[in-house]
């Protein structure tokens, strides 16, 4: 069966691994439709190797429109044009937008009844509660691509939840691992860009640093899995072998091991539930055990304060401070990236905002959700410090 899928942000990091995986394997995929921000040049080569497949295209400025080499008039343009690339009716589709503006398109496949597998973290931190977790947790609608969670879907389906005492999600610690406390709110964007395992975007990098980004992983992880807060926890771990874990009642534990390359994740999510012969395809992806040295400990929550407010706010099934710890992190690191501050500007800008929009009554339907998160915006952008 040859599977048609539109990947949502081709020209990112993710978006190029989908792509990656969809050319290795294609008696199986075929890519049908894709979008790209600004990075025309990117896209342009994808046009090319996929002609002949690709039946409809959109980019984010009309200005570039002319500058896309696609012999066809099915080019579309910012978010309305997103939603076109949906009329193709694909099988499967991939939401590897960065950032708070990848949560619709989340909302409308699903609406349309077509699968997501989501690198869009952000989507379900935002929506999650609109979606509700009978949507958020069945696998025929959305199949997580973030490697923690695609771990999990592993190891975790087909167990009873009361058997299992806690899950792990680990976290390599980031750029800023080192570092004290008081030197890690005085690094800047180039310090916190240097990721030591995992090349990502920009803004999911500046997140590992912080460690926002676990926190958005706990938080996905209770969408995805319906996992209780009390037992959702993160392990440091640098070596980044381990991507989840599981303790149970019986005082074992299973864990999930892979090479630290998004391409296994795609792959697994692409082909849920089957499983692909990715290590046989593609050189270096199979895991060793030999030789490696690993290491486990426990997060330093007064360093990453950031980390510390997610446990806060799923212990309080807090939704509307969720959704603001999501928007106020986005604006934040904009910030960060334009020099504007150092990372104790990120963690000002984020704590400052919460706090300011938690206990809300959570927002049930999409005007909601806008009108929200531009509030929080302009708050979180006006905060001087
Ligand atoms: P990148 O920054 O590398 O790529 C983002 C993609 O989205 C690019 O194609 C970009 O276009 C496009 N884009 C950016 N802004 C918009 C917009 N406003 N409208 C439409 N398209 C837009 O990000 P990553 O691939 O690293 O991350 C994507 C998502 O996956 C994030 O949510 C991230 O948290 C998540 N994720 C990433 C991991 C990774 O290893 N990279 C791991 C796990 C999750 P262009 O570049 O052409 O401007
Ligand atoms: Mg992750």
């Amino acid at each position: 069966m040859c599977c048609r899928v539109v990947v949502f942000g081709i020209t990112g990091s993710i978006g190029s691994g989908a792509e990656k995986i969809i050319s290795v394997f294609p008696e199986k995929f075929k890519l049908v439709g894709c979008s790209a921000g600004k990075n025309i040049n990117l896209l342009n080569r994808f046009l090319s190797k996929h002609q002949g497949s690709i039946e409809a295209v959109t980019v984010l400025d009309e200005n570039d429109k002319e500058k896309v080499e696609f012999n066809s008039d099915k080019i579309y343009h910012g978010k309305e044009g997103l939603f076109d690339l949906l009329d193709l009716k694909p099988d499967k589709i991939i939401n590897a937008i960065s950032g708070n503006s990848g949560w619709k398109i989340t909302l409308e496949s699903v609406k349309r009844g077509i699968p997501v597998c989501l690198a869009n973290k952000e989507s379900v931190v935002i929506a999650g509660y609109y979606l509700g977790k009978e949507i958020t947790t069945d696998r025929s609608k959305i199949i997580p691509i973030d490697s923690e969670h695609a771990a999990l879907m592993q190891i975790i389906e087909n167990r009873e939840m009361d058997d299992i005492t806690k899950v792990y999600l680990t976290a390599s610690g980031g750029a800023l691992r080192n570092m004290s406390a008081s030197q890690m709110v005085e690094a800047d964007a180039e310090t916190a860009l240097k990721h030591p395992v995992w090349d990502m975007g920009a803004k999911v990098t500046v997140d590992s640093a912080t460690m926002l980004n676990k926190g958005l992983e706990l938080i996905e992880a209770y969408w995805l899995f319906g996992i209780e807060p009390e037992k959702l926890g993160v392990i440091v771990h640098p070596e980044v072998d381990v991507h989840a874990a599981l303790m149970f009642k019986d005082g074992s534990s299973i864990s999930q091991l892979a090479p630290s390359s998004m391409l296994i994740p795609i792959a697994a999510a692409l082909s849920y539930p089957e499983m692909l012969p990715v290590a046989e395809r593609i050189e270096d992806l199979k895991f060793s055990y030999f030789g490696k040295k690993m290491s486990f400990d426990p997060p330093d929550l007064d360093k990453y304060v950031l980390l510390k407010i997610a446990f806060d706010l799923l212990q309080k099934r807090d939704y509307s401070g969720m959704l603001a710890y999501a928007v106020a992190d986005e604006v934040a690191v904009e910030r960060f990236l334009k020099n504007e501050m150092k990372v104790k500007g990120i963690h000002t800008i984020v704590s400052q905002t919460v706090s300011r929009f938690s206990g809300l009554v959570p927002p049930d339907n999409e005007k909601e959700i806008d009108d929200l998160i531009s509030k929080i915006e302009t708050f979180a952008l006006n905060i001087v410090f």
